[in-house]
């Protein structure tokens, strides 16, 4: 017998044994044969041990300290894990084998057996448990089913008794008188067998070489793979015999005689093949379950991640329009201070290049207008009516020279030359100061209504409050011909102070708004307005880091917007 096959892969022995003496010379001969072994010395370790990885059989003495050996049988039976391991009980005495076998052990080999049989037996459990058929995990297959077992006998009278004696343990039992009959049940199916039992000694047919031929049938898979064969044989056979009935195939061989020990011997065969396809069926649906189990934990993650990705698309979406908005908000308002800085170098060089002229023009204006002054009254009418009326022009003069001297003024402050010194301003006082100025254009045709609940100090140019509030409130006045209220309130936050001025007028339309705070832009009569107004007051809070901007009042009128940052404001 090859042990090679074995060395590849050592089926694994748990070997129960008390005895050290026993329990080393079992152990080289398991290990010599090429299994791996690993003993316990009780049978309550034993159980403990088979807590962790399962071996491949159990190997069991009968009598051992405290727990006996059908008992630890018995216990593993109890458990579903260990239910289906095969146990061979090694026993002592004649009684002890019965015992075994009750107790559910699946062979028992006596110790004073030849330990050629003990490997044998071994073999042959183990190969029975590698045979074992797969099981259809179809619902149909769950029932509880007969065990079903092939008597092949040439004996009619014996054929018949163990027919009905295996048939009262609850077997459904098929008969064959021979190798032809016995062969065409097993290819007959479709029901597979669990166990076949065969007279190998009956002078009807050659007993070995059937047993080989079923065996053979056995391991092409035919008439239920993996079926127990359990030869008969006179009683008392020899070990050559034995030796070569387990070579042709037998797993155990069971003396004729000894009908109740046969029975014994299917019962427990067919019963741990049973529990077996059982297990495997538990298994499967336990597998079927945990695959279900896991392809739907599988398919809720993917559903979740793909949520996630939603989410986290929309998300991005919507901080793509937020940018997108933010991006827009910034290139409108680089583009508006790239104007409005190419404007104030434009206007600052006209300003100056019209306030050299413009200066010695005044000054020779006024000199005229003295000499003309320190002329003697004319004798001549002619030259008394030409002294009158070059008076006159000068003076007119002096009034457009004046306007022109306004105008430059403004341009230069518009274009930062007159920029100031920051001081600490008291804003509400600084207003009041502004609408003081403004009493003779507000008049009694316009109320207004202070709300300064922002920080009462702030650090500006005086031209912040004097020039840009002065220009917004104004316009408010120039936007009321008729009466109304103007609102004026201060906030502030942590990071800004905030002026709001707002009127009840009509407003400026949508298409205006960025228009009004461009140079010369006026909606005026001609020779009421500049249009420099909100050009200055933009280009002094853009001084500050601030931002100048324009919305629609509640009542519909105009509401500009003064936002000056913190820490701008207080360097
Ligand atoms: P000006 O006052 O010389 O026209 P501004 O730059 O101060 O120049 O104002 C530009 C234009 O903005 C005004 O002509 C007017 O059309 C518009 N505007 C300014 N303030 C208001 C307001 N409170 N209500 C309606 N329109 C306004």
């Amino acid at each position: 017998m090859s042990e090679a096959a074995v060395l590849d892969d050592p089926a694994r022995i748990l070997l129960v044994e008390d005895s050290e003496t026993q329990a080393l010379e079992l152990r080289l001969l398991l290990e010599a044969s090429g299994f791996s072994v690993e003993r316990c010395p009780t049978a309550e370790a034993a159980l403990d041990r088979l807590n962790g990885s399962l071996p491949d059989l159990v190997v069991a003495d009968y009598h051992l300290p405290g727990m006996n050996g059908d008992e630890l049988t018995r216990q593993m039976r109890l458990s579903l894990r260990t239910r289906a391991l095969p146990v061979l009980m090694l026993t002592g005495a004649r009684d002890g084998e019965r015992q075994g076998l009750e107790s559910g052990a699946d062979a028992y080999v006596a110790k004073s057996d030849d330990r050629d049989l003990l490997v044998l037996r071994i073999r042959a459990l183990l190969r029975e448990r590698k045979a074992a058929p797969p099981v259809s995990e179809a619902p149909g297959a769950a029932g509880f089913r007969r065990g079903r077992v092939l008597v092949i006998d040439g004996s009619a009278t014996y054929r018949t008794f163990l027919a009905g004696l295996l048939g009262q343990e609850g077997h459904a039992v098929a008969v064959a008188e021979g190798a032809e009959a016995a062969l065409a049940a097993l290819d007959a199916g479709p029901e597979p067998f669990d166990c076949v039992t065969l007279d190998l000694l009956s002078p009807s047919y050659d007993g070995l070489a059937l047993c080989r031929a079923v065996d053979e049938r056995r391991g092409a898979g035919v008439g239920g793979a993996g079926f127990h064969l359990v030869g008969i044989s006179g009683s008392a056979p020899g070990k050559d015999f034995l030796v070569r009935a387990y070579a042709a195939g037998a797993d155990d061989v069971v003396a004729k005689a000894d009908a109740e020990v046969l029975a014994l011997r299917v019962r427990g065969l067919v019963r741990r093949r049973l529990l077996e396809e059982d297990d495997r069926r538990i298994a499967g649906a336990f597998g079927a379950r945990e695959r279900a189990v896991e392809r739907a934990r599988a398919e809720a993650e993917a559903a979740a991640a793909r949520a996630r990705l939603a989410d986290a698309l929309e998300q991005a979406n919507a901080d793509l329009a937020t940018a997108n908005r933010r991006l827009t908000e910034a290139q409108a308002k680089l583009v508006q201070a790239a104007k409005m800085a190419s404007l104030g170098e434009l206007v600052a060089g006209i300003a100056h290049e019209i306030n050299n002229p413009l200066a010695f023009i005044l000054a020779h204006q006024g000199t005229v207008e003295r000499l003309l002054g320190e002329m003697p009254p004319q004798p001549e009418e002619k030259s008394a009516r030409v002294l009158a009326k070059a008076r006159d022009r000068v003076g007119t003069m002096r009034m457009g020279l004046t306007r022109i001297q306004d105008l430059v003024l403004n341009l230069r402050k518009f274009s930062r030359l007159d920029e100031g010194e920051r001081a600490l301003v008291n804003v509400p006082e600084a207003i009041e100061t502004v609408l003081a100025l403004l009493q003779h254009k507000l008049g009694a045709r316009i109320a207004v209504e202070r709300d300064f609940a922002g920080r009462p100090e702030i650090r500006c140019t005086p031209a912040l409050l004097n020039q840009v509030v002065m220009n917004i409130l104004a316009n408010a006045a120039d936007a009321m011909p008729e009466g109304g209220t103007i609102r004026i309130g201060t906030r502030s936050t942590e990071e800004t102070d905030e002026i709001r001025i707002s009127d009840t007028g009509p407003g400026i339309p949508e298409p205006l708004r960025e228009k009004i705070f461009e140079p010369f832009f006026t909606t005026k009569p001609v020779g009421s307005g500049t249009g420099l107004g909100l050009a200055i007051a933009y280009s002094v809070v853009q001084a500050h880091s601030g931002m100048l901007s324009v919305e629609t009042a509640p009542g519909g009128g105009a509401c500009f917007v003064i936002g000056i940052p913190r820490q701008a404001a207080s360097a």
